[in-house]
This record gives structure tokens, C-alpha cells and sequence, in this order.
């Protein structure tokens, strides 16, 4: 059978996906580009906020609304489990709906194949890229009050280290060239085990399991729960990037006790023990705007937040209520209107200071991951191709410009020219295949 799979939301629902396909790869069915060309559609939904669910319907109707009779359709992953209801109302002709990794029962269902394919090889891991996405754990045992991903993903539940370490072995071998760590909690790897330090020695055994990789990237730590023994094994680690990104969800001590998040003294703890053991650390983290009951007052905390820590990146939402969680139930929501004039001037304040980060790197070497594989030309005409140095993790940082023709996944030596407020312009030095420890 060829199935056509459409994948909506976060990189983890890219892994998911990726689970998914490995299954449906085991029974020789095809994946296939064009819909036209499939005997099964398949939506892996996102449900993590109203936005992402309106979206996964609308690519849902409007895949039922082109498909033939005899193709079938199934909808899968965090929308359907926690809404298979509406999916079914909104688009009423859906075959099956699939809540989250039953990527086994999905196979199942339909069968193996009996045609047989010859599977072309892929040579990059992730759809041609550099980067691989290896997901650690999943689900969350964190209260906080906002989240839905709790009720939808179920009690965190860590992956064994020999199967990621076979995992990695494998993107290793197919070239991948980054590896990015995610998790709905990183830092909570091997709690459930009873571990103690379980992701610093995580670190320690991809390290070592795949010195090839010259990129190993940490995403989703959790305020306060990145020790000294963690920055420390990462500073320590050749292939482990200065890089982490600590989602902080607000700056103020107030709103953050009604997120039930940790206080800001206990995440400085965490920021403290990470920019010690690496001065060059680039950190990355996200803030919800507008959270039920937030005063201006509570907001300008947060501002006066952002321009201390000088974050090198920042990404925000405004709170969208969520069904099901505390924080949705609460009569205080804040007006839309607020919300988005409040999400302007944080995203003004966070270009400021990212540009200010961005331009005490002019001058710098660095390494940058060529990602595209066709060079494009810059302004003077000559050719160009877009990376990213250690400091921008893919999909949602910056990038870098770099100078000449270079092929993706080359690992370039280059020195920072100019500054952008997100993006770095950056010339060659020379090239070479190992990365040193600070990007
Ligand atoms: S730690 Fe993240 S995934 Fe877990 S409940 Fe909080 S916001 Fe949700």
C-alpha cells in the first residue's frame, strides 16, 4: 500500500511520525509525496493548543475533500486522543482515528503489504537534513496548569539507553551530523527508573556511543532541575553543544506560583550552574503571554526579566485556554487584545536584546552546519549557502549565511561578519570535518 502522511505540530510529532513510518515500513508500504498517488492518507495531528487543533482539521477537510473513494483516511497522534470526538464531527468521513504511539495497532490494521516495493534508501536521517531528532522520553509528571500535554501524553516514561544508542547509531551511520535531544522534560530522563542524574549520564554514553557526531543538542530542561553534575558532564562532553534551551514560561514570581511552575530563585539556580560551566553557552527559552489574572504589572516583570537574562532566543505565545486544564476553567482570562499588544512589545524587547547577542559575535570563529543543499547568491552575486552555528538549534532559532559553496552537512570553520537580529552573516576560515567543544 503507498500512504501519503502529512505531520503537524512539534518536533516530537516529527519523531512520532518518523516511529510511525518505521512501522509502516516494517509491513513495505510506501510512503509516497503526492496524495493523488496514495491508497491512505494520514494526518498525525496536534492538539496542544486551539490554533494547532483548527489547523489539523482544516488539513484533515481538505484532504477528505480532495481524496478518491477508494482512498482511505486516518487521523492519529495528540489531537485524536484527546479529541477523536471532534475530529469525527468536524470531518465525518474519516475511516479511523488513532490516539498517540499506536503506530503498532496502525500497521496493524492495515496489514502488510502485498505488492513489494523497493525502498529507496534515504541518505540523511531526518528528510535530507544534517539533524536528527532523538526523543528521550515522553509524556510529563510536571503540575503545571496550562498544559494539556500531561493528559494527553500520560505519565512521563523514559526510553531504555540501548535502544537510543542504536538509534543514534543508526542517523550516525545514515550522516547525521546533529542530534537533537527532545523530550517533553529532558531533565526528568530516567527519573521513573529511580535514577539519579540519568540525563547527564545519557549525555555521557551518546558521547561516547557516536564520536562522529559532531553536534549533540539538549532541548527542554526543566527551571531548576539542571544540576551542576548535568553542566558540568555537558561542558565536559567534546560533542555536546553549549546549547540549552530552559522553556521559563513567565518572569514573574506571582504568575509563575499560579502556573505552578518553579520560583525564579530556583531556575537561577539552574541558569547559574549552567552559564559557570560553560561561559559561552547560548541559551534559548519560551514565555507564555497573558496567562489568566496577569497585570500589567506582572508583565512588566517579565520584560524586566528578559533585559536581565538577556536570553539569546526567546520564543512566545499568548495563553490560549485549553480544555481540561486548570488555568482553562479560570474566570480571570485576560482580553485578546491585551494579550497580542503585550506579545508585540516582548517580541520587540526580545529582537532588541537577540540582536545585541547576535552582534557581541561579530568577529568570532565559529562552526557552521551547512543545511541547504543548493547555494543561492548573496547581494555582491557570489554564492551562499544557509547553516546554523552552535548557538541556533533547527527549526526554531536563527541561521547562518555563509559565503562559498559548501554541501549539506559540511561543518564549516568560519568567522562572524555581521549581525542580523536573528540571522549571523558569516566567511569561511577554512573548512574541516571536527567541531571543537565551543561550536
Ligand atoms: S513541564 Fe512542559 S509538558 Fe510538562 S506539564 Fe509543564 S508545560 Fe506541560
Amino acid at each position: 500500500m503507498r500512504y501519503h502522511l502529512v505531520t503537524l505540530g512539534c518536533a516530537k510529532n516529527t519523531v512520532d511520525s518518523r516511529r510511525l513510518e518505521q512501522a509502516l515500513r516494517g509491513g513495505r508500504h510506501l510512503a509516497v509525496t503526492d496524495p493523488a498517488d496514495a491508497d491512505l492518507l494520514l494526518v498525525n495531528t496536534c492538539g496542544f493548543i486551539d490554533a494547532a487543533k483548527a489547523e489539523s482539521v482544516s488539513v484533515i477537510r481538505e484532504l477528505d475533500a480532495g481524496r478518491r473513494r477508494d482512498q482511505r483516511l486516518y487521523v492519529v497522534g495528540c489531537m485524536t486522543e484527546i479529541a477523536a470526538d471532534d475530529v469525527r464531527a468536524a470531518v465525518p468521513g474519516v475511516d479511523a482515528t488513532f490516539g498517540v504511539e499506536q503506530w503498532d495497532a496502525i500497521a496493524a490494521q492495515i496489514g502488510a503489504a502485498d505488492e513489494r516495493f523497493d525502498i529507496p534508501e534515504r541518505t540523511l536521517p531526518a528528510f535530507g537534513q544534517p539533524s536528527a531528532y532523538l526523543k528521550i522520553s515522553d509524556g510529563c509528571d510536571r503540575p503545571c496548569t496550562f498544559c494539556i500535554i500531561p493528559a494527553i501524553k500520560g505519565r512521563m516514561h523514559s526510553d531504555d539507553t540501548r535502544r537510543l544508542v542504536a538509534e543514534a547509531r543508526m542517523y550516525a551511520a545514515a550522516g547525521a551530523r546533529e542530534l537533537v535531544l527532545v523530550a517533553q522534560d529532558s531533565t526528568a530522563y530516567g527519573e521513573e527508573r529511580g535514577e539519579r542524574d540519568g540525563l547527564a549520564r545519557l549525555l555521557e554514553t551518546l558521547a561516547e556511543a557516536v564520536p562522529e557526531v559532531p553536534w549533540i543538542r539538549l532541548m527542554y530542561a526543566y527551571p531548576g532541575r539542571v544540576t551542576r553534575t548535568l553542566a558540568e558532564a555537558m561542558a565536559r562532553l567534546p560533542n555536546v553543544l553549549p546549547y540549552l534551551d530552559i522553556p521559563m514560561q513567565h518572569g514573574s514570581d506571582a504568575v509563575l506560583r499560579r502556573m505552578k511552575r518553579p520560583s525564579l530563585r530556583v531556575a537561577r539556580r539552574s541558569l547559574d550552574a549552567i552559564r559557570e560551566a560553560m561561559p559561552a553557552v547560548a541559551l534559548r527559552t519560551t514565555f507564555i503571554v497573558g496567562y489568566p489574572g496577569e497585570s500589567e504589572r506582572e508583565f512588566e516583570e517579565l520584560l524586566a526579566f528578559v533585559e536581565r537574562e538577556r536570553f539569546d532566543h526567546i520564543g512566545a505565545f499568548t495563553y490560549s485556554p485549553q480544555r481540561g486544564t486548570p488555568a482553562g476553567d479560570a474566570p480571570d482570562q485576560v482580553a485578546e487584545r491585551v494579550k497580542e499588544s503585550r506579545y508585540g512589545r516582548l517580541m520587540e524587547l526580545a529582537q532588541r536584546v537577540s540582536l545585541e547577542r547576535n552582534r557581541a559575535m561579530v568577529g568570532r570563529e565559529t562552526d557552521v552546519l551547512v543545511e541547504s543543499t543548493e547555494p543561492t547568491r548573496s547581494q555582491s552575486g557570489g554564492p551562499i549557502v544557509v547553516g546554523r552555528t552552535y548557538r541556533d538549534a533547527p527549526e526554531v532559532d536563527g541561521l547562518a549565511f555563509l559565503k562559498g559553496e559548501y554541501p549539506a552537512g559540511a561543518l564549516v570553520r568560519a568567522r562572524v561578519a555581521g549581525a542580523l537580529p536573528y540571522d549571523l552573516l558569516c566567511d569561511p576560515v577554512q573548512a574541516r570535518t571536527a567541531a571543537t567543544h565551543t561550536g
